[in-house]
């Protein structure tokens, strides 16, 4: 496909296509070797952008990761860095005292690994419901006992951002986020689910047995938990979908491709019109994600809070899923059997732009806090 039906910026665009030749060369480089090899390869492919002229410090990594993901990393890798990124690091480099930082190690080139322990196994989208609590200590410190489920990269992380409940019950300031090291006495992890969607990065439960938290462990202050969530789910709304558009550039180039010289009824495929207009609708799809994403990048670079732009995240984290899950839909008809089917170069991945719509706050939540916002008088 040519370059220029979907330009961006020629400033992204460049920064986009360098991205993606530090990355294609990461992953050559790094083939057969463990997660956590990969990762540490394709965090420095990231961090090596240096400043591309013109461009914020937020939307050049949103063009570094378009990049790494267009160089085929695959959806979970890709959605792995951008998690880690926008989801974790970010908001922590704000809230953290530059000590607590610092004892995280080298997160930022991807020697040392965070993940965030919210959700149960009785739930994710009630966070007042939790059951992990920590007991204070009369030295500052507290003990930790509960069970986290379904956490992105936790069979294979340092650190854990761990949600847990200081004081009963539901009020807002219940909840308390703690730094806990990974290896510490009483920590155990389980082995990988096996999971259908973003199959490349691991997801597990942690167990904590009365672990023994140090005060420095706690993240602000007791009772922050809900106000740091905020500032986590925050910036992983605005700007987790961009991990989506690399893959999304691949199955729209490769479609294009397959239309273009595939042969049926006399014809070439992309003769018919039909199939010209599914191709089309892929290209909007895209394009107006791009232009979301890329929104969001811009005024956090301009110095907007992620609090401030909350709204517009919540309903660019919404459009990205659903334009996803209906490009990929296309995608798979437009394929047809080869859709389905492994080594065929063609196979959809129907799963991974569905759980879009569920993690980092599930998109029908979204759509109540937004109408709220718009005045209806409406509780989740
Ligand atoms: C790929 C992936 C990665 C994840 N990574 C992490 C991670 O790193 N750390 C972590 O802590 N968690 C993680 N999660 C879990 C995620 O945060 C939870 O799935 C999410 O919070 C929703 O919780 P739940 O799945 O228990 O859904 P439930 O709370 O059971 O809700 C299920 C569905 O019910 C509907 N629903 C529920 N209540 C309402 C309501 N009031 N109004 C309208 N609809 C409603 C929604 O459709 C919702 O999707 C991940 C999930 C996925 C899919």
């Amino acid at each position: 496909m040519t370059d220029d039906v979907l330009v961006q910026s020629p400033e992204i665009e460049a920064a986009v296509a360098d991205a993606s030749k530090r990355a294609a060369f990461a992953l050559e480089s790094c083939r057969g070797v463990g997660y956590r090899d990969r990762w540490r390869a394709l965090t420095g492919a990231v961090a090596a952008g240096g400043d591309a002229e013109g461009l914020g410090p937020v939307t050049r990594e949103v063009a570094a990761l378009e990049g790494v993901g267009r160089a085929g990393a695959g959806a979970g890798l890709t959605y792995a860095l951008t998690s880690q990124r926008f989801g974790v690091q970010a908001p922590l480099r704000s809230i953290l005292t530059p000590g607590q930082w610092r004892a995280l190690g080298d997160v930022e080139g991807g020697a040392a690994l965070l993940c965030h322990a919210l959700t149960e196994e009785g739930g994710g989208s009630d966070p007042l419901s939790m059951a992990t609590r920590a007991e204070p200590l009369d030295d500052g410190g507290y003990v930790l006992t509960g069970r986290k489920a379904y956490v992105t990269a936790a069979p294979v992380a340092d650190t854990a951002l761990v949600f847990a409940r200081t004081s009963e019950g539901g009020h807002p300031f219940v909840l308390t986020p703690f730094l806990v090291d990974l290896s510490a006495p009483g920590v155990s992890r389980s082995e990988p689910f096996a999971k259908t969607a973003l199959v490349e990065v691991p997801m597990g439960a942690l167990d904590f047995d009365r672990v023994r938290l140090g005060p420095r462990t706690l993240v602000g202050r007791e009772g922050a938990g809900l106000a740091v969530l905020n500032a986590t789910t925050a910036w992983e709304r605005a700007l987790l979908p961009a991990y989506a558009l690399g893959p999304m550039r691949r199955v729209l180039d490769r479609t294009v491709e397959w239309a273009r010289t595939r042969r049926h009824f006399g014809r070439r495929m992309g003769e018919s019109h039909l199939v010209a207009a599914r191709v089309a609708d892929m290209a909007l799809a895209l394009m107006r994600s791009r232009r979301l994403v890329y929104a969001m990048a811009a005024r956090l670079d301009a110095g907007e809070s992620p609090a401030a732009v909350g709204v517009e995240a919540a309903l660019t984290k919404i459009s990205v899923a659903e334009d996803h899950q209906a490009f990929t839909r296309w995608a798979a008809m437009l394929g047809g059997v080869r859709s389905f089917v492994e080594e065929s170069g063609l196979t959809a991945d129907l799963a991974t732009p569905m759980a879009a719509s569920v993690y980092a706050g599930p998109d029908d939540l979204l759509r109540v806090s937004v109408a709220r916002g718009l005045g209806l008088p409406v509780e989740n």
